[in-house]
């Protein structure tokens, strides 16, 4: 049955009771709450916006969030069957067939709905009459006849072999791809809320994107008579998609693909990314995260929805994506990436250099350190006090079964030799820049950054 629950959650769910012995589904529902439609309103208006006049507002049209409503509703009846989200199935697809109509049409967004794959966030203006949402997909189809199609006149253990070979007819097939969910994401491939093969190719289509909906969000939240919540909303959507973009293309540095074998099978289980992409995926870093995004600040919308705010927010969002560069795990994997393959590898040398020069690019050419960029530039030294002082911190028991992360002896590894040279380099760096620059401000902040190194390098001791 589906349950409609008048309640405010902004969400669905399809659980079931299972017999543990078979694996049978005995009982199964689908939690329908009432704010799902919230949450598709959002995604829809964010993700395609740019590019769907049907998403231009802030209340669709009944056949739209019907059409919503059965997306949401097919994932969660597939759910209620036992299938398990499949967040490794939207790699299939290259980003640029994305943007073609004839291969949206025929195959949806990815190959299967129990991706958290969402709209197409990479169609652009003139690319025609794209599909733009999930279906029920080549993946879904095959798993469900996996597990229900009948194997007449055999035991349940003589099936295994007819089972084992509907899996290796496709094995090498991306469209018939398993990838788990991850919490703390390794497999970049495997990623929640993203489309395509290339996180950083449909990211710049989806920045593009959303920089055609920043200067439209007022006109399309406007009503008469009506306050600013929805922009302050819809702004905040727009602010989250950029997020997760950020999150997809992090994700790929000092990632690991992994792709499910059985003996019976060639090749590795586990390969890490290769190191152009990880290269690609710090350049996109430093473009369109570190380089202040001027296109997200904007104050006709920041005077109607809140009175200060903006420089805290430009902080904390390039802070969490450098923390999240910068966790104990990654640093981890660059490491082990190069002691595997040498100097084919992204190596976290090559990662902490680019990073360093990219954040702290004013000091080569003595120019002038806007503000946005001081915040950025203590945010980077707050870091770096963090891996000099700090360790990997316990993962809660509850939360220990599915969490998966890099476990690192942070105090022994070279994450603390590595990160005390760059400190001693940018010191060097920021004596040469520091009276090159006529900007008194300029001059005050690298005083401090000075000092704030020389304390990371030599704490005092307390007592
Ligand atoms: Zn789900």
């Amino acid at each position: 049955m589906v349950r409609y629950l008048a309640s405010p959650i902004p969400n669905a769910n399809g659980p079931h009771v299972s017999d543990p012995r078979s694996g049978e589904i005995l009982e199964s529902d689908i939690n329908w709450y009432h704010n799902v439609m919230t949450l598709l309103r959002n995604w829809f208006f964010v993700q395609t916006a740019a590019i769907n006049e049907d998403a231009r507002g802030v209340q669709f049209k009944d056949e739209v969030m019907g059409r919503l409503i059965r997306f949401v509703s097919s994932h969660e009846v597939g759910h209620t069957l036992g299938l398990p989200h499949n967040m490794g199935s939207s790699v299939a697809y290259s980003v640029e067939d994305l943007r073609d109509p004839e291969f949206t049409k025929k195959y949806g967004t990815a190959p299967s709905i129990m991706d958290y794959a969402r709209f197409n966030y990479i169609a652009q203006p003139g690319d025609g009459d794209v599909a733009l949402m999930p279906e029920i997909g080549t993946y879904d189809k095959y798993a469900i006849a996996w597990g229900y199609k009948p194997i007449l006149d055999k035991s349940a253990v003589e099936e295994k072999q007819t089972l084992d070979s509907w899996i290796l007819k496709h094995q090498n097939d991306p469209m018939y791809r398993f990838g788990s969910q991850q919490s703390g994401v390794i497999d970049p491939s495997s990623q929640t809320e993203d489309l395509g093969d290339d996180a950083v190719l449909a990211s710049q289509y989806g920045i593009a994107n959303l920089k055609r909906i920043v200067p439209n969000l007022i006109e399309w939240t406007a009503e008469d008579g009506k306050d600013y919540e929805d922009l302050d909303d819809l702004y905040g959507q727009v602010l989250s998609q950029y997020n997760r973009y950020m999150g997809h293309v992090t994700a790929n540095i000092g990632g690991v693909y992994q792709y499910y074998k059985t003996y019976d099978q060639e090749g590795p289980v586990y390969t890490h990314v290769d190191t152009d992409r990880q290269k690609e995926a710090m350049s996109f870093l430093q473009k369109e995260l570190f380089t202040t995004p001027e296109w997200l600040i904007d104050q006709n919308i920041f005077n109607k929805i809140e009175f200060d705010g903006n420089l805290e927010r430009v902080r904390n969002f390039q802070e969490r994506t450098m923390n999240n560069l910068l966790d104990f795990g990654r640093m981890a994997r660059l490491m082990e990436n190069s002691e595997i393959n040498g100097n084919e590898a992204y190596s976290l040398l090559n990662m902490m250099t680019d990073l360093r020069t990219g954040v702290w690019s004013e000091l080569n050419r003595g120019r002038s350190i806007d503000l946005y960029r001081r915040n950025l530039q203590r945010a980077y030294l707050e870091r770096m006090e963090y891996l000099m002082t700090e360790k990997q911190s316990a993962i809660p028991a509850r939360f220990r079964s599915w969490v998966k992360r890099s476990n690192i002896d942070v105090a022994n590894s070279d994450i603390r030799p590595i990160v005390r040279g760059e400190l001693v380099t940018l010191q060097g760096n920021i004596r040469n820049a520091m009276n090159r620059s006529n900007d008194k401000l300029t001059r005050y902040h690298l005083q401090d950054a000075l000092k704030r190194i020389d304390l990371i390098l030599n704490p005092i001791a307390k007592g």
